[in-house]
């Protein structure tokens, strides 16, 4: 993960300053501004093994939502 390139999300430039920093139990909050045009905005960062932990989840959830379509669909058929 770079930080140097950070570039402004709005006119695509910079420079982009952090001017706030916390840590909120294992995310990384990051408060920024860019010098160029003022715009100010948030970003969370969360470390490597946690989104992999959460991608993880996700998968499962995917996985679980198809099989209860397929459970809803087989119920249809009986139904009918
Ligand atoms: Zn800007």
């Amino acid at each position: 993960m770079s930080n140097a390139m950070t570039k402004c999300l709005r006119c695509g430039k910079g420079p982009v300053s952090t001017i706030d920093s916390r840590h909120d139990g294992t995310w990384r909050y990051r408060r920024k501004s860019c010098r160029n045009c003022g715009y100010r905005w948030a970003t969370y960062e969360i470390p490597a093994s946690m989104m992999n932990d959460l991608l993880d989840c996700h998968k499962q959830a995917i996985a679980l939502r198809g099989a209860l379509e397929k459970l809803d669909s087989m119920q249809g058929v009986a139904e009918s």
